[in-house]
């Protein structure tokens, strides 16, 4: 024994130890032994000794059972307890002249004998002490292996088991295998968090079985993502349909769970980028409720390889500026002629091998990694300085809006930033404007609500973009801190495909009227598009209708037209 274990086991107090014996003097001399060690209860018979034992079961440590008890015979009182979830964890040692018993107790989970009559006192604190640190060892390790919610391997454990599975059998091909719930953020906020753990546990437990028969194993990597790492060649479907029997019911509508498949790993990767790949595998069929397994696949591979470079790509940009903002003209269309009135910076990658790409392919990526923050400081800079130069030359105060990244609101430095900006180059916030994603708000929405608070006291105005994607509730939306809000440009292609619809627009902005800010509709195309936002009191528009996204330099035909119009 250790002295550090040793140390531990003294500094937590008296353990409690049961000593069931119909003798009166037995159960004194046992007791006269272990006292000075240990807090003591007692039982004359089996049943007051089951009794005992699940009315204290969290608090004792372990039992000393006579095996020839009246009532119920302490073999007996040993399979009860074993068979009692509550029970099954404290340890037994027998205490008996019958040798002959030992095996059956062996059988029936007991951990240890001590024999009638009884040895020398030190001999029976000795074994006593030994077992209690033994099973309470045990314990702190199935605790540390296991996920507390649902039972199964936690994630660290899991992987290690896959690794050491893999040294044992290098030559069986194995899977690895992610499974997610479809829309969990919702449920949790719908049915509550006690609902939600519900059906984790469910899925859980039904994983395990069906792993376990498969000569697989499982874990809960976090969240809702499960991991599976089993022989190749089993039926997935299979598995996703036991592991999600019986959740059909949250509040009536359905769960439904997702799969990603990486086949045959390979398993020269570390095995944390095997159950990456089934992760991406996994986010390709993300709420596609036709196709609920995915598959990494030849196609996925190049993404990734794809993503790679760009990541590995991303400092020599910043350094050598391979980034460029495009601005993007939004029009009043209240006057008659409608009227050049703010612009958004969107930011370009002019790559030196792979040529122009949209943020729409970086940004994502960046958003995963952190990378965002920089290149989203860098694209304020930029556009803060060409916000100055166009004030400068030209006279005209056009406000500018940048995207702020979901991401960079978890900085503590945020508005610290905006204000050194906005120092620098001498702007003040309602020329330099900010649009957050309406998603942004629907996620972590205290926080961000919080941030956004913070940055309206100091004056900066707020966009909230691509309205109408984020599911904010009606109940939410009349609370949030916002100054003008987007309109999701997929709402004005839906409206506008074969047989016109606007109905939700009209909606959006009777919305937008209730809470008192401007609608801002994106994507505007055509001319027919424009004058019915027109007509249903939009406020303004950006779009290819007016122009795309277009460099700094280009952008000053639209500033030079407004100054005419002046
Ligand atoms: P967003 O902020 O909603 O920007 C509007 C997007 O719609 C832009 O795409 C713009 O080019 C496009 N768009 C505007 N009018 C039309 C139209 O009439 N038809 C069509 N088909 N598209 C139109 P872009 O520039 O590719 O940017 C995509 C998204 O990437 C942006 O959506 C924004 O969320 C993000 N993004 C762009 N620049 C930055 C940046 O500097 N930082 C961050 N964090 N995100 C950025
Ligand atoms: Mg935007
Ligand atoms: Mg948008």
């Amino acid at each position: 024994m250790d002295s550090r274990n040793d140390t531990f086991y003294e500094s937590s107090g008296k353990r409690t130890i049961l000593i069931a014996d119909d003798e009166l003097i037995n159960r004194e001399i046992l007791g006269s032994i272990l006292e000075d060690e240990y807090q003591i209860v007692f039982a004359a018979d089996g049943a007051e000794a089951l009794e005992t034992v699940s009315g204290q079961s969290t608090t004792i440590s372990l039992v000393l059972l006579d095996l020839m008890m009246p009532k119920i015979p302490g073999i007996e009182v040993l399979k009860r307890m074993k068979e009692d979830p509550a029970t099954k964890g404290i340890p037994v040692i027998v205490v008996t002249a019958d040798q002959e018993a030992e095996i059956e107790c062996l059988h029936l989970g007991a951990i240890d004998f001590i024999s009638k009559p009884y040895p020398q006192a030190g001999v029976v604190q000795a074994r006593v002490r030994r077992t209690i640190e033994l099973s309470e060892d045990r314990e702190t390790i199935r605790i540390t292996e296991c996920d507390p919610l649902t039972g199964l391997y936690n994630r660290d454990f899991f992987y290690r088991y896959a690794e050491q599975f893999d040294q044992r059998s290098r030559d069986v091909p194995m899977d690895a295998i992610v499974l997610d719930v479809n829309h969990f953020r919702l449920i949790n906020e719908r049915y509550g968090k006690a609902r939600a753990d519900e059906i984790l546990r469910r899925i859980g437990g039904q994983l395990r079985e069906t792993i376990r028969a498969l000569g697989g194993i499982s874990c809960r990597r976090e969240a809702d993502t499960f991991l599976v790492y089993c022989p190749h060649g089993c039926d997935y479907q299979e598995i996703m349909d036991k592991a999600s029997a019986g959740l059909d019911s949250a509040g009536g509508s359905r769960v439904r769970l997702r799969m990603g498949v990486y086949e045959n790993a390979d398993k020269s990767l570390d095995i944390e980028r095997r159950f990456d790949r089934a992760k991406s595998a996994s986010d390709t069929v993300r709420n596609s409720f036709a196709k609920p397994i995915g598959f990494y696949d030849f196609k996925l591979h190049e993404q990734e390889l794809f993503a790679e470079q760009l990541i590995e790509d991303f400092p020599a940009a910043i350094r050598e500026e391979q980034f460029e903002v495009y601005y993007q003209p939004k029009y009043d269309i209240r006057p008659d002629t409608p009227v050049l009135c703010s612009a958004e910076a969107l930011v370009r990658w002019k790559h030196p091998k792979l040529g122009l790409i949209r943020p729409g392919v970086f940004i994502p990526l960046f958003e995963e990694n952190g990378l965002i923050q920089q290149l989203d400081h860098y694209v304020w800079r930029k556009t803060a300085a060409q916000i100055r130069r166009w004030k400068d030359r030209l006279g005209l105060l056009l406000p500018v809006s940048v995207n702020v990244s979901r991401i960079d609101m978890y900085d503590p430095r945020l508005t610290e930033y905006f204000r050194k900006i906005m120092e620098e180059h001498q702007l003040t916030c309602d020329e330099f404007r900010l649009e957050i994603t309406e998603s942004a708000y629907t996620q972590d929405s205290n926080q961000i609500i919080d941030v956004v608070n913070l940055l309206r006291e100091i004056g900066f105005r707020i966009e909230m973009d691509d309205f109408g994607t984020g599911y904010s509730s009606l109940n939410m939306i009349s609370s949030l801190p916002i100054d003008v809000l987007k309109l999701d440009m997929q709402f004005i292609r839906d409206a506008f495909r074969d047989g016109k619809d606007t109905r939700l627009i009209e909606v959006i902005i009777d919305i937008a009227d209730y809470l008192n800010v401007p609608v801002i509709a994106e994507g505007v195309e055509t001319e027919e598009q424009l004058l019915a936002l027109k007509a249903m009191g939009c406020d303004m528009v950006q779009g290819y209708y007016f122009s795309k996204p277009v460099p700094a330099d280009e952008f000053e035909r639209f500033m030079l037209e407004r100054l005419q119009q002046k």
